[in-house]
């Protein structure tokens, strides 16, 4: 008799990051554009790219794991729930 039938495995799940960048003195500084890389070299490059463009070099970076906005969403609304 073959094999029973097994399921396939599960996939890892996955450790995605989003790789933000905001330029501080782009816009206004209360309301910072934050931008999401693929990865760390896709944000460097940019980076420089407009530190040359622009001279700008002051910068929030935030290494932001996948599902951690899930987290503070579920959060919130405990918190709203427990009034
Ligand atoms: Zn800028």
């Amino acid at each position: 008799m073959e094999a029973m039938s097994k399921k396939p495995p599960m996939p890892e799940p996955s450790a995605k990051v989003f790789y933000m960048l905001g330029c501080l003195e782009c816009g206004d500084p209360d309301r910072v554009l934050l931008m999401s890389f693929a990865s760390p070299a896709e944000r460097g490059h940019w980076g420089s790219e407009h530190i040359k463009a622009t001279g700008h070099d002051r910068w929030i970076v935030i290494d932001q794991p996948d599902g951690i906005l899930d987290s503070l969403r579920e959060w919130r609304s405990r918190a709203r729930a427990a009034g």
